[in-house]
């Protein structure tokens, strides 16, 4: 889950990272009643979750109340890379000596956590490491050392920040270092770390990702979930403990287990390519208990996604073999109703395959086509959405 950069700095601030005061407004009067509050030069700032909104035009200085009303003005309703602007962080300003880049993540193809450094910050780093590469430091982070003050000084040092303000950027370091791992963040970035004039470090932008694997231990980070601009269907997905992702094709899937779906989406795709171009609808991986429940709470989200033309039930009996999938299907199509009114193409195959089929066959149900390969029912998923585009 990614974070809005007012959320970023919450976090940051809980965990004593140097920021300056702010606070979010969704109408031009909060953004001048917030800028009449701090009674000084203020940032309006959209809050988007993409990057590049200084250079869009969603980050704007104003000296009084009245122009962070007017700014805040411009900035509401702006569209960033597809992303509609609803409110605005208004923020005392700094002035800037000097614009610092750090961030720390997770680099899965080294399988460690990474450190990157630049005194260079301001502009977009993906720019840094194409035009001046030995400009960005990059500092592999032992898991189970961490950073400690030794370790933030070798950062420092690596990226050569100034001698002046290596003591106070270390010890910034360390405490987004704090934060990244006592919040189970997967990406902690700072751009611009800046200095002011006085010498004073501060992080003016932040973003952070939150790994949501981790949570269960974290009650908290409930409260940083945007339902506004969450999927409804992964949302209520996620709502009945089904891992589900919204794709924009046109055959649902669903499958059991994350390999089998994983290939099941590449068939699909393929297949598609034969009929007007159809592709997959969603990656739906209903686990090893496709129980009747299970399943027709997975066929009611697949079903309720008004781009699916078919649905492709695609199903590997092991533990829970062949036949208590067949019924699963089945008994959803029952406690469905009504209102499943899509075709289903289901391929199933392992423990108990027979019974499965046989169970299927007796049911005759008219929505459902029993195809024996994975190539064959993706062909006819792919064909049935293809009918009805
Ligand atoms: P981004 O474009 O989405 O990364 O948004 P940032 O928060 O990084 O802001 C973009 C740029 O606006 C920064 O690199 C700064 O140059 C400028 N900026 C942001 N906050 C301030 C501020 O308080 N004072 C000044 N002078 N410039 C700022
Ligand atoms: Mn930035």
């Amino acid at each position: 889950m990614d974070l809005y950069e007012y959320q970023a700095k919450d976090l940051f601030a809980a965990h004593n990272v140097p920021v300056l005061p702010g606070d979010v407004a969704s109408t031009p009067a909060e953004a001048k009643a917030l800028a009449e509050k701090y009674g000084t030069t203020v940032v309006v700032k959209a809050q988007v979750k993409t990057g590049g909104r200084g250079k869009a035009g969603g980050v704007k200085l104003a000296e009084t109340p009245d122009e962070a009303q007017t700014k805040a003005e411009a900035i509401l309703g702006l569209d960033i890379k597809g992303h509609i602007v609803h409110r605005v962080l208004v923020t005392t300003a700094s002035d800037i000596a000097e614009e610092y880049y750090f961030s720390f993540l997770l680099d899965r193809s080294n399988r460690t956590f990474l450190a990157m450094a630049s005194v260079e910050g301001g502009m977009e780093i993906e720019e840094v490491a194409a035009t001046n590469p030995d400009a960005l430091a990059k500092i592999a982070i032992d898991a189970i050392k961490g950073v400690d003050l030794a370790k933030a000084q070798e950062i420092v040092a690596a990226a050569k920040f100034p001698a002046e303000v290596a003591d106070q950027v270390a010890d910034v370091i360390v405490k987004l270092w704090e934060t990244f791992v006592s919040e189970d963040a997967t990406l902690v970035e700072v751009n611009p770390l800046v200095r002011d004039p006085e010498g004073k470090i501060v992080a003016l932008d932040g973003k952070v990702t939150i790994d949501e694997n981790a949570a269960f231990r974290h009650p908290e980070h409930a409260a940083l979930v945007d339902e506004k601009t969450e999927d409804p269907l992964e949302a209520k997905a996620k709502a009945k403990g089904l891992n589900y992702v919204k794709l924009d094709g046109q055959v649902g899937i669903i499958g059991n287990g994350a390999g089998l779906v994983m290939s099941t989406l590449d068939v699909v795709a393929y297949a598609g390519e034969k009929h007007k171009g159809v592709k997959p609808a969603n990656f739906l991986d209903i686990g090893g208990g496709a129980s009747a429940e299970v399943m027709s709470n997975g066929l009611d989200i697949i079903l309720n996604d008004p781009d699916v033309r078919s649905v492709f039930v695609n199903v590997f009996g092991g533990i829970t073999a062949c036949d208590a999938v067949a019924n699963g299907i089945v008994q959803a199509l029952e406690i469905i109703g009504d209102a499943a009114t899509k075709p289903l193409v289901v391929r199933l195959d392992g423990n108990n395959v027979e019974e499965g089929r046989r169970i299927l066959a007796e049911a005759n149900h008219p929505l459902i086509t029993v195809v024996d390969t994975m190539d064959n029912a993706a062909d006819k998923a792919a064909e049935l959405a293809a009918a009805g585009v």
